[in-house]
């Protein structure tokens, strides 16, 4: 990957003198795309299976979210929240009717998928109760509220002490649940999918045990969908494959398309009625511009059926790898267009930096696993020029790490 022009460096180079490093530097300096793929300042053009971490939902440039954000755009970006819009009250009632929400729920809108946990973490303190319980293994943000609920200790170790109160338990394990959650317990918050530990699914069953658990002691079931949301995994929202009914979910990434949306969206009016007037606010959250690439999104996943078809395209991945029968993939994790390729050698980043080259974006999730999340737009035709590619990529790491 040496291969960048001077030119390319140069822009590197101007980056790392211009930023605060806690990304590193980056991998290249990307100038444009168009549906699946992404072009560099060199030309150079890469399948995008990483979709910018699950929010590109219907790839770059697409015709009806460009032009959505454009006549936007030329009409209102932003009026503050001492009034709304016609955007603004459109995405609400989209995103209540996609997640199912029954009468009397609500939606805060935010810029990021932090700030929905944030106002899940505020949300779950007007309980009365201060206690929260997460998985091992979580990640739900790097704001410091958000932090205190990821359980990575390379991310939490620098910033404590974090928010009190909150506990840790082994993911899947309903027992341990259990015996966690109690009269203190504001606030169970889980992944039906945890992305950014490797893509790893709550077995079946575990988000139904959750809901007994926490409907016992009357605290709060909140699902984190910021990453599994918005049709990644073949439904809307990953937890309605489960026919779980939560009391609230965290949305982000995939719904404005590529532009920062979030939301805390409450179930019922018990739980909405927690948060009342003066108790939250943003000043950009539920901006009219973010709101109609948002309805966008919604309205194409929608008409082009592309539920279905992640659901089709993410099967055929499996089978296609499965048939490649190579020694060093263990299988394929996860669902819909939420993927894992799992190894059976911690050689992922090595294969990463090989696909590079070849030109296809993968992320090194974890050691020995490969997220795949692309746009929900992706073709299997061109998803499986990265399975035909992949066994050269995985002998060619395996040798360069022996
Ligand atoms: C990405 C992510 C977050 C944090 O979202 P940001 O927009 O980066 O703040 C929280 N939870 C999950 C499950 C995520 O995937």
């Amino acid at each position: 990957m040496s291969t960048v022009s001077p030119a390319h460096q140069q822009l590197l180079e101007r980056y790392r003198a211009s930023h605060i490093g806690v990304f590193g530097l980056p991998g290249l300096v990307l100038s444009h795309g168009e549906g699946p793929y992404v072009w560099d300042v060199d030309g150079t053009r890469y399948l995008d299976l990483l979709g910018g971490i699950a929010v590109n939902a219907l790839g770059h440039g697409h015709p009806e979210l460009v032009a959505a954000i454009s006549k936007q755009a030329g009409t209102a970006v932003h009026v503050s929240n001492f009034f709304t819009t016609q955007a603004q009250i459109e995405a609400a009632e989209a995103v209540l009717r996609i997640a199912q929400a029954p009468e009397g729920s609500g939606i805060f809108f935010c810029n990021s998928g932090s700030e929905a946990v944030e106002t899940a973490i505020k949300l779950s303190r007007r309980t009365g109760r201060t206690g929260i319980v997460a998985a091992g293994g979580a990640f739900h943000g790097r704001t410091t509220g958000a932090l205190s609920l990821t359980h990575k200790a390379a991310y939490r170790t620098p910033f404590e002490p974090l928010l009190p109160g909150v506990t840790h338990v082994t993911p899947g394990d309903v027992d341990a649940l259990r015996a966690a959650v109690g009269p203190d317990t504001a606030m169970v918050l889980l992944e039906p999918i945890q992305g950014e530990a490797g893509v790893v699914p709550t077995p079946p069953g575990y988000l139904a045990a959750a809901r007994e658990i926490t409907r016992e002691v009357g605290a709060l079931l909140v699902l984190d969908e910021i990453q599994t949301g918005i049709g990644r995994t073949g439904a809307w929202f990953a937890h309605q494959l489960e026919g779980v009914v939560p009391d609230a979910i965290t949305v982000a990434k995939g719904l404005g398309g590529g532009v920062p949306i979030g939301g805390l969206v409450t179930f019922g009016p018990e739980v909405t009625g927690l948060l009342t007037a003066g108790q939250h606010g943003s000043t950009f959250g539920g901006n009219p511009l973010a709101c109609s690439a948002a309805l966008a999104v919604i309205a194409t996943i929608e008409s082009q059926d592309l539920m279905a078809h992640a659901v089709a395209v993410g099967e055929a991945l499996v089978a296609q790898v499965a048939a490649l029968d190579h020694p060093l993939v263990a299988g394929v994790r996860g669902a819909g267009l939420l993927r894992a390729v799992v190894l059976t050698r911690e050689i992922a980043p090595a294969v990463a930096l090989a696909a590079r080259a070849r030109g296809f974006i993968v992320n090194p999730v974890a050691p020995d696993a490969l997220r795949l999340a692309p746009p929900l737009t992706i073709t299997t035709d061109q998803l499986a020029t990265f399975v035909e590619a992949l066994p050269a990529l995985l002998d060619q790491a395996a040798k360069e790490s022996a």
